[in-house]
């Protein structure tokens, strides 16, 4: 390779969905492309009762090698238990696509002063998960944000983000401008969603730059698909139907920070005069997301058809001052266990996984409905899926699998990476590179931790 070549190094995302960690270099520039944590980070070593120090910072995490050891990247403390020596910022940016942890849950060991670059709904989505205690700590940074049709220069880079439709408000790929020609990369995206419109106008922008490499997602490049997908309209029209036709409690389960699935739900609970059923966070997450008004969610303290569910504490009541004070400012729309068993027809109600002890008080009435509105489990052995099985037979609640996925068929995926013709294409975020080799020859293969000349 050319000293001077602008290049790719690919320290995650590669042959595992998720995790990407892409560093792109243009002689002394270098910005990082995501910086998230893989689904199956650290299982190998770790359990949900065996868990890395948090006091040793990156040091229980490089003993596995589970993080890169990368000199000017990481800041002082997470490095003080490592034989790795603290260097100063060596890196000029990190760009995050959006709020999703595979993309960004990383950048809490990243150097405070290295600069954060995102979409304004992805910091408040991250804000939101911070404020409401989810474990989520994303540490003191930089931070800038950014919209479409910002161009953001960077020492020889100009980075242009544009959004896209993708599982989570806020999603962008971007076309970073480099000394040798433009780069296309997608983070995660769908051409099937409510603002497919978003990944159509990045797909003409992204072609229309006739770039001279592209780093695409790959999540569904499978050689069969073998889960029901469908489209948003359709999981709300299929929802529709069921609720339509029952006069029995309808439980959801969803992302909770998929505002597409939220929206459905809300419409279907509207146009069956259902009140929607949400969780203190979602209505704290919904109050957060008012503040992007290219959102337009409605506010969960004065829509009616959206009321908030309090679970009892300790004490057996609902004292105000046995909650978080985040969660106490929902408290006029509050609803409990007692409401919802007396009006089950009249609700639609968010029941994450976390939550499913709250039937034990609701008591729905058997043949009541479940509509589980995320993937399927990955392998028929998953423990959560059998325990979830086992309480809905106990409760004898009715399930449906009604979920649109995030991300482009195989189909959209070729057809995509055709369209916006690079010189050459990386696929991250797959665990199929060779299958997706085998539609676009202008494909490289990759691996972990290696670097590639963008031409
Ligand atoms: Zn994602």
């Amino acid at each position: 390779m050319v000293k001077d070549q602008t290049k790719l190094t690919f320290y995650g995302g590669v042959n595992e969905i998720g995790g990407n960690k892409i560093l792109l270099q243009d002689r002394d520039t270098k910005v990082f492309l995501d910086f998230g944590m893989s689904f199956t980070f650290g299982a190998e070593y770790f359990t949900s009762w065996l868990q890395p120090r948090g006091i040793r910072g990156l040091g229980d995490y490089f003993e596995f090698n589970l993080l890169p050891k990368i000199s000017g990247v990481y800041s002082k403390e997470m490095l003080a238990y490592t034989n790795l020596p603290y260097a100063k910022p060596d890196v000029d940016g990190v760009f995050l696509s959006h709020a999703h942890f595979d993309h960004i849950a990383h950048i809490q060991f990243l150097d405070p002063n290295i600069p954060i670059f995102m979409g304004t709904g992805t910091k408040l989505l991250m804000e939101s998960m911070e404020e409401t205690g989810n474990l989520a700590d994303y540490g003191e940074h930089i931070w800038n944000k950014f919209r479409t049709g910002h161009k953001i220069k960077i020492g020889n880079l100009t980075v242009e983000p544009i959004a896209v439709d993708h599982s989570i408000p806020a999603a962008y790929g971007f076309i970073i401008h480099t000394s040798e020609g433009p780069v296309v990369y997608t983070g995660d995206l769908r051409r099937h969603g409510p603002r497919k419109d978003l990944t159509e106008n990045f797909i003409e922008k992204a072609k229309a730059v006739e770039p001279i490499a592209m780093i695409c997602e790959g999540t569904r490049m499978a050689e069969k698909e073998t889960r029901q997908n469908y489209s948003e309209p359709q999981v709300q029209e299929l929802s529709n139907q069921i609720v339509a036709h029952t006069d029995k409690a309808v439980f959801t389960m969803h992302a909770n920070r998929d505002i597409d699935r939220f929206r459905s739900f809300y419409e279907v609970g509207k146009e069956n005069n259902r009140k929607l059923v949400i969780t203190p966070k979602k209505a704290h997450l919904l109050t957060k997301l008012i503040a992007d008004e290219h959102l337009n969610v409605p506010d969960p303290l004065k829509d009616d058809n959206i009321v908030v569910y309090y679970k009892k504490k300790k004490s057996g009541t609902y004292n105000e001052k046995d909650y978080f004070l985040w969660e106490r400012k929902f408290m006029d729309k509050m609803v409990n266990c007692e409401y919802i068993h007396k009006n089950q027809l009249k609700i639609i109600m968010d029941l994450d996984f976390f939550q499913f002890a709250e039937l034990v008080d609701i008591k729905p009435d058997a043949g009541s409905h479940l509509i589980h509105s995320m993937s399927e489990p990955f392998s028929e052995e998953d423990i959560a899926d059998t325990v979830m099985h086992n309480w809905l037979n106990h409760f004898k609640l009715q399930f449906h699998q009604v979920h649109a996925s995030g991300h482009m068929s195989k189909e959209q995926l070729v057809e995509t990476v055709k369209e916006i013709q690079p010189k050459r294409a990386f696929a991250v975020h797959t665990e199929n590179q060779q299958l997706f080799k085998t539609y676009c020859s202008c494909m490289q293969i990759i691996e972990q931790g290696k670097t590639y000349a963008v031409v």
